[in-house]
């Protein structure tokens, strides 16, 4: 696919960057470039419908995530849907690996993936530019794993992905893990292990109100204290400082230094307040909240003609009115009109 030309956006005046209302400056961004997935994870998709939502052109992708990096953007997370379903990812890598922030860096160029075509992909995609990958398992048990993707053979497959990742020097390379009550909470010790024996980084991440269905309850969430002590209990951890104020996981290493743990709060010990991030859906709307009510279609403006100047302006008036905080587990909260997987995790 050729470059589509940027020409356009480095004629622009030099913007401040995407800082919103509350201080808070927008440097990373999730752009969603399918909401089909070919797994059926029972706390994610009820199973019964598939795509929702249009697909952009891989080039309209490339312009849209060009304008938010000429405002400041410097990580790009591709996901989903599931990303590696849809045709031309390598090619989107590519072309994305080639842009550079105002001050001249490359992306830090990253992709979420349930791993499932992942052992092929990983080398084409470490080639063409991607720096890092985080594959989402839930098990680390194969009857377990299967009973939450409903989808034989899934383990397998996605245990070699883990493998050829690593091997094509995809790394660090973290695996994220969505812990419920019932479902999967027996398998926290064996993920410590695993997170030792195949030298990846494991992020247990708190079950949010974002399902198709009807499962999210307080009582299943796992929360962060009960990770940390059940885990210490088995293999004594050491926190590890965090590197960034927006730096979403509270990490850990074990006593001999060897494996890190991470959890992810959003619950339990909400980080709105250092929130660096926005989203774009697969059909080129803009979400300032994961739990936003609201949704901003820079696609549709761009379809009507409006210029990389109009664009932009309207990114930041948007970021600008981000959300103060997602209100979960509060009287009165409200579930947004997108599930987890339409949005783009
Ligand atoms: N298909 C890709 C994958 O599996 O990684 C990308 C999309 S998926 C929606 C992204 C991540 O969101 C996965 O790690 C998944 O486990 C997580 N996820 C889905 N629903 C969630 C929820 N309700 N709460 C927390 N995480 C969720």
């Amino acid at each position: 696919m050729a470059a589509p030309s940027l020409s356009a956006f480095s004629a622009l005046p030099s913007l401040p960057a995407l800082t919103d209302s509350l201080g808070r400056v927008i440097h990373d961004l999730r752009v969603s470039i399918t909401d089909r997935c070919n797994y059926k994870c029972v706390y994610c998709r009820t199973g019964e419908v598939g795509a929702q939502y249009p697909e952009l052109g891989i080039d309209e992708y490339l312009r849209l995530v060009g304008l938010f990096v000429d405002l400041g953007i410097r990580k790009v997370r591709i996901t989903g849907g599931e990303p590696l379903l849809r045709r031309g990812v390598v090619e989107l890598v590519r072309e994305l690996a080639r842009l550079r922030t105002p001050s001249g860096e490359p992306l830090d160029l990253a992709l979420t993936t349930n791993g499932h075509l992942l052992e092929s992909l990983a080398a084409p995609l470490k080639a063409a530019g991607l720096s890092r990958v985080t594959v989402s398992m839930d098990a680390v048990d194969a009857a377990t794993f299967e009973r939450i993707t409903r989808v034989e053979g899934s383990f397998s497959a996605v245990l070699a992905s883990i493998r050829a990742a690593r091997a094509a020097g995809l790394t660090p390379l973290k695996i994220n893990c969505v812990l419920l009550r019932g479902f999967n909470d027996d398998q926290i010790e064996g993920f410590a292990r695993f997170a030792r024996e195949e030298k990846v980084v494991v992020r247990f991440i708190e079950f949010m109100p974002l399902e198709e269905g009807r499962l999210w309850s307080p009582e299943i969430v796992v929360p962060l204290r009960e990770i940390v002590e059940r885990i210490g209990r088995a293999l004594p951890l050491v926190e590890l400082p965090s590197r960034d104020a927006s730096e979403t996981a509270r990490r850990y290493t074990f006593a001999d230094g060897v494996g890190e743990i991470g959890i992810i709060a959003p619950v339990s010990l909400a980080f709105c307040g250092a929130c660096s991030r926005v989203r774009l859906t697969s059909d080129g709307k803009i979400r300032t909240c994961l739990f936003s009510q609201v949704e901003h279609d820079l696609y549709g403006r761009l379809r009507a003609g409006a210029s990389a100047e109009e664009l932009s302006a309207y990114i930041v008036r948007t970021v600008q009115g981000k959300e103060a905080r997602h209100h979960i587990g509060e009287p009165g909260f409200l579930k947004p009109s997108r599930s987890m997987v339409h949005i783009g995790g």
